[in-house]
């Protein structure tokens, strides 16, 4: 195991929570947190200054990282290179992390073995101004999912928001999945325009919580137990859904004490199928159109482009 420099810096002055915290956690956790990370290129965001500094994201794994710092490379077309993603599928590999000051891991929404396929369906709540509790509109998501005939698990980010989570099987790739996601979102906001938008660019949304389509099957999302670069030691916590209560408050999650809970996930429902839930989609008169502009250039990590905006809906087209 590598040894911890600088155990005693502070990197959650507010909680006063160090570096050994961190590693601490880390490892403690490692049982619930290296199944969310297996055999997914993992992006990093690392806080050498600590949480009240600037962070920074890490995607390419340095030369000098130790042997249980898997590599995956994938070409890069935003970066025009290639880019070695970094797998951790060990303590020892969580260890180094620490060591890094490695406080958040975003792996991504697919797995090595087959990386043209995701193998979840993300809906991210990000909420705007208004006084919506992100739960309330995660619960609405649900009933949507349910009605499609999909049952999603649901977390807290770690930050203000609430991601929600189908498990699908690895047969649909993005073209199919970023207009689907988009699509299920616009039934949502149908039924609550006045809450809820699925407009990407913020001027855009005035003050609406943004049900974030655009994670269809792309890019990465914080994993579950994950610390959070929030300065109350937050951890991004799967919940169960009789905890999704509009009085949810996500910063009760937090490193020192997250953990005495139970793992709402331990059983997940089983990967879904989703030719039905399309043919139902579009029964509802809404037209699956992949409205991002990378959709069809990109693969699933290389996701540096310009944010989307959602297209209009098309009328009954
Ligand atoms: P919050 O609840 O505060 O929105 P979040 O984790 O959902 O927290 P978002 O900004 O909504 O944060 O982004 C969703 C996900 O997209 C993140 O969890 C992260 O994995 C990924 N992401 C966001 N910004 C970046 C970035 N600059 N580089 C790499 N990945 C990013
Ligand atoms: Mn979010």
């Amino acid at each position: 195991m590598v040894t911890l420099s600088s155990p005693d810096k502070v990197l959650w002055p507010a909680a006063g929570l160090t570096k050994q915290d961190l590693y601490d956690y880390v490892l403690d956790a490692a049982d619930r947190l290296l199944p969310q990370l297996a055999d997914r290129p993992l992006s990093v965001k690392r806080f050498p200054r600590g949480v009240e500094a600037t962070g920074f994201f890490v995607k390419d794994t340095p030369d000098h990282a130790p042997p249980a710092i898997g590599r995956w490379r994938e070409w890069a077309h935003s970066a025009d290179r290639e880019v070695a993603y970094s797998l951790v599928s060990d303590r020892e590999g969580l260890a180094w992390m620490s060591q890094q000051n490695t406080i958040e891991f975003h792996p991504a929404l697919l797995r090595i073995d087959r990386p043209d396929r995701a193998d979840q369906l993300v809906f991210d709540v990000d909420p705007g101004q208004r006084e919506v509790p992100p739960a309330r509109v995660a619960r609405w998501i649900r009933g949507v999912l349910q009605e499609l005939g999909l049952e999603p698990i649901v977390k807290t980010s770690g930050g203000r928001g609430v991601h929600v989570i189908v498990p699908i099987e690895r047969r649909y790739g993005p073209d199919l999945l970023r207009p689907l996601t988009l699509a299920i979102a616009r039934l949502v906001v149908e039924q609550h325009p006045d809450e809820l938008t699925v407009e990407m660019r913020k001027d855009q949304r005035g003050g609406r919580t943004l049900v974030d389509w655009s994670r269809g099957g792309s890019s990465t999302l914080i994993a579950a137990w994950s610390p959070r670069a929030h300065p109350a030691a937050t951890v991004a916590t799967p919940l169960s859904w009789d905890e999704v209560t509009d009085d949810l408050d996500p910063t009760r999650f937090v490193m020192p004490s997250v953990l005495e809970r139970d793992d709402p996930w331990a059983e997940q429902p089983r990967p879904a199928r989703l030719e039905r839930v399309v043919r139902a989609v579009e029964d509802r008169g809404v037209t699956l159109v992949d409205a991002s502009p990378r959709g069809r250039t990109s693969s699933y990590l290389d996701q540096d482009g310009a944010v989307p905006s959602a297209p209009a809906a098309a009328d009954g087209a």
